[in-house]
């Protein structure tokens, strides 16, 4: 297991799902964390008691930011330095989808929203990452299979909007190399996360589960697990790479 050793590390979206899983395996490895949420302050709370829980409540801080406000991104960084120092470690991993349709269905305003969260909020915060990582230190982008799958007759928006992370993290990833920044992503296929009934789609993960080579949906720590490697020593020449985290799909 990876070791961080009071390493500071900012995750986006901890307050459920794979940035929750994220934040709490961060935190069993020796890492400091500083996780943002949107609005859902209980659960962010769940995930600092799940903290509490293992003994290491002084080892995480929740801040309100939302990734698509500029002011707010800016003040989640600032929040992780000001608290516990050097940064060394980002995940970009907050993320939304819509519910399922075809894009002829879409109105313009739904097919804003997702490319604002996905795609405008996530570059906010590898630009911030891009001028506040410790040299040597990792950034971690949340994708996702459907960036390969499209997704049709479901959220092609979405798709579309984990393609542009991909390009993402290939481009940064060779602006950083010079300063050894290691920019890498996973992508991950079906996690039993909240996100689907978010979707208005919670019967998902049981009816498409079974389908998936591997049998089963997967879980956020498994895709916690890849994030952890990715941000680790351990991944010292990795860098513009992608682990799908897919069970096969
Ligand atoms: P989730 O359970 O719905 O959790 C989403 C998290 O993102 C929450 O902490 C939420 O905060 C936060 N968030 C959403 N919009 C935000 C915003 N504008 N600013 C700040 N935080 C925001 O989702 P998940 O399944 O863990 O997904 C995490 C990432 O994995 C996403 O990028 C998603 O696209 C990707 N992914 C998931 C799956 C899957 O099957 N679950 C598959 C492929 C990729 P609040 O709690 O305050 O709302």
């Amino acid at each position: 297991m990876p070791n961080f050793s009071d390493e500071v590390i900012v995750i986006t979206g901890g307050s459920r799902g794979i940035g929750r899983a994220t934040a709490l395996a961060c935190i069993r490895s020796g890492a400091k964390v500083v996780f943002s949420y949107r609005g859902n302050e209980a659960a962010a709370l769940e995930t600092i008691n799940e903290c509490r829980a293992i003994g290491s409540a002084d080892r995480i801080r929740a801040v309100q930011a939302d990734v698509c406000s500029e002011e707010d991104v800016v003040k989640l960084f600032t929040a992780a330095r000001t608290h516990f120092g050097t940064i060394s470690g980002v995940v970009n991993n907050a993320g939304v989808v819509a519910p399922s349709m075809p894009l002829a269905e879409m109105d313009a305003e739904r097919i804003r929203n997702v490319l604002e969260t996905n795609v405008f909020g996530a570059l906010l915060v590898a630009r911030q990452a891009a001028r506040d990582l410790a040299d040597g230190g990792a950034l971690v982008n949340v994708g996702s299979m459907a960036s390969k799958l499209g997704s049709p007759n479901e959220y092609v928006d979405y798709a579309a909007s984990k393609g542009a992370l991909d390009s993402l993290t290939i481009g940064l990833s060779k602006e950083l190399g010079p300063r050894n920044i290691r920019v890498n992503a996973v992508r991950p296929g079906l996690i039993a996360t909240e996100i689907h009934a978010s979707g208005g789609r919670p019967e998902r993960i049981a009816e498409l589960g079974p389908n998936c080579p591997l049998g089963r949906p997967g879980d956020a720590d498994e895709v916690a697990a890849a994030i952890v490697w990715l941000l680790s020593t351990e991944a010292s020449y990795v860098t513009g790479s992608f682990i799908d985290v897919a069970g096969g799909r």
